[in-house]
């Protein structure tokens, strides 16, 4: 059964979208992205653990092993990455796993690394099995095989490489084939920022934009931002707007509060499509359990997107829950959208079409 309603979904718009915005690209020059671990805020297990590994490799004269990140968009990886060449003093090739088309795609970046570089592959759940071949034997041999030719003209050549290290970031790491996994020495996963956390990353990101902000406006701002600093760094732009036209420029608790409320942000972080997904459980699957490929053709939206953007933030605040046979609803989350739990008296359904 499937229902249409994508009109009430804004999947375009969404201003707590976790997807990359051309500013957050490695490469690009985004003044906002820390460049070394000191500068990184949170995550402080990973970064305790990659201060080791980075010393000993330095010290041993060696590259780093190669490092798997993995963890929800828009938490940092490709910050990390980024870091992590810097605080080994290497240079880093960045790419994706749909960038890459064929094996000899791999292979040419592969042959074009100096010794010690970082190859950062994002999304490195979508390269191709035949990529993901050649792939192999570089990381743990560090040398290819290429084929030149067909039939009796083919010709075998085993290419060394320079040693490198790769860093994969994926959004689950559930999500890799085995054998690359196992290939990984390094698995760090990367959590969700606490508000505290995120109200640090926001007042650095303030100072570096030049924006005037007091720390209640900061923490305010923080706990709308689903645990994520991509958000968090966009909803302090957006809220700067309001800033500037309601109070001088400078965010308080109150200008922060306005303008997320008009962003139709609330005071959870949650958008109109978060509650709308919440809301579709509950109306139509009686608050669950539904499995996540049923859900997604309900409300129009794909299966991963709902398990990578709107599931990890609805798990941690404990409004949704995974049970084998399928997401259902918490008693929290229907209090929160103000619904009647089933068996509660009175009107169970919620206005889904107001
Ligand atoms: P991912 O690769 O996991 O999707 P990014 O590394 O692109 O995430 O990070 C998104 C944005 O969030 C970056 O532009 C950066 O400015 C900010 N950011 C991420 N992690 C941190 C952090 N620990 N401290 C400060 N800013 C951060």
């Amino acid at each position: 059964m499937s229902f249409e309603f994508s009109d009430e979904f804004d999947f375009e718009n969404r201003i707590m979208d976790t997807s990359e915005i051309p500013e957050d690209t490695a490469d690009g020059d985004n003044p906002l992205r820390p460049k070394t671990l000191d500068e990184y805020i949170g995550q402080e297990k990973v970064k305790e653990n990659l201060r080791v590994f980075i010393q000993a490799a330095k010290q041993r004269n060696e590259t780093l092993d190669h490092v798997l990140l993995y963890g929800p968009p828009g938490l940092g990886k490709t910050t990390l990455a980024a870091i992590i060449a810097k605080e080994m003093g290497v240079s880093i090739r960045i790419t994706s796993g749909p960038a890459i088309e064929k094996p000899g795609d791999l292979a040419s970046i592969l042959t074009n690394l100096n010794t010690g570089d970082v190859l950062f592959i994002d999304e490195i759940h979508r390269l191709s099995r035949a990529v993901e071949e050649v792939l192999y034997p570089a990381m743990e041999d560090f040398a290819i095989d290429i084929i030149t030719g067909k039939g009796q003209m083919a010709a075998s050549y085993h290419l060394p490489l320079p040693r490198f290290t790769l860093v994969g970031a994926t959004t689950r790491a559930g999500q890799l084939t085995a054998p690359l996994r196992d290939r990984f020495g390094v698995v760090l996963r990367l959590e969700l920022y606490t508000p505290q956390e995120l109200a640090m990353i926001i007042e650095r990101s303030a100072e570096i934009l030049s924006i005037g902000i007091e720390h209640d406006g900061a923490l305010e701002i923080a706990s709308r931002s689903r645990g994520t600093p991509r958000i968090a760094n966009r909803l302090l732009k957006r809220v700067r707007d309001f800033a500037q036209v309601m109070s001088d420029g400078v965010i308080t608790r109150e200008t922060a509060k306005i303008a997320l409320d008009r962003l139709e942000i609330d005071n959870l972080g949650l958008d109109r499509n978060d509650r709308r997904m919440l809301e579709a459980i509950i109306k139509f699957y009686a608050g669950g359990p539904v499995g996540v490929e049923t859900l997604a053709a309900a409300i129009g939206e794909e299966a991963v997107t709902i398990e990578d953007v709107y599931e990890p933030y609805l798990l941690q605040i404990g409004f949704l829950s995974r049970t084998p046979r399928g997401r259902c609803v918490t008693a929290e989350a229907y209090k929160h959208l103000g619904c009647k739990m089933p068996g509660e008296t009175g009107n169970s359904q919620p206005n889904l079409f107001d």
